[in-house]
């Protein structure tokens, strides 16, 4: 990989077919990046469940907080063109970064935890993840509901351990 300071790659193998072709419409769109502040262009694309690719590149703004990251301009995109559910994502940046946080729960509204997220440097192998490993215990619709008990229940608390005799022996 080029310019990549991150760990070895956790997976190599590519799962599934569309992920090179994935990676490709990613790269594709990471040409048309605007992304004059920060220099860091960044493209993706996303498979929806109907066999459509959509693609986005990050589009920056001199309001910085105004910028919107490559990967949610895709996920907009296909929801935009009538997708609901996505089964694949590619994204290509500078040096392999991963997605950022708010694009992983972008990604979760749309799809399983086993999405499969191929991430490249623009010259490089890419790496797979699921998006369950980058966004574990996702807040997702379910949470919205007040009556739905929460999905772990912690163990309950130990009673407190009474200090001296014990008071039922006193009594005799
Ligand atoms: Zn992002």
């Amino acid at each position: 990989m080029i310019g990549v300071t991150d760990p070895p790659p956790r997976k190599t193998v590519l799962p599934g077919a569309a992920l090179p072709d994935l990676i490709d419409r990613a790269r594709s769109a990471r040409g048309n990046a605007y992304a004059p502040f920060s220099g860091y262009a960044v493209g993706a694309a996303v498979l929806a469940d109907d066999g459509r690719v959509y693609a986005g590149c990050n589009v920056e703004n001199a309001v910085y907080g105004e910028t919107v990251c490559a990967e949610r301009v895709a996920v907009l995109a296909a929801v935009a063109a009538g997708a609901r559910r996505l089964v694949a994502a590619a994204v290509v940046t500078p040096n392999g970064g991963t997605p950022c946080g708010a694009c992983r729960q972008v990604l979760a509204e749309f799809a399983d935890p086993s999405l499969p997220i191929a991430v490249a440097a623009p010259g490089g192998a890419a790496r797979v993840y699921t998006l369950g490993e980058l966004l574990p215990h996702a807040w997702g619709r379910r949470d919205l509901d007040a009556t739905t008990p929460p999905p772990r229940t912690p163990p309950p608390r130990p009673a407190p351990r009474m200090r001296g005799p014990d008071p039922a022996a006193r009594r005799r």
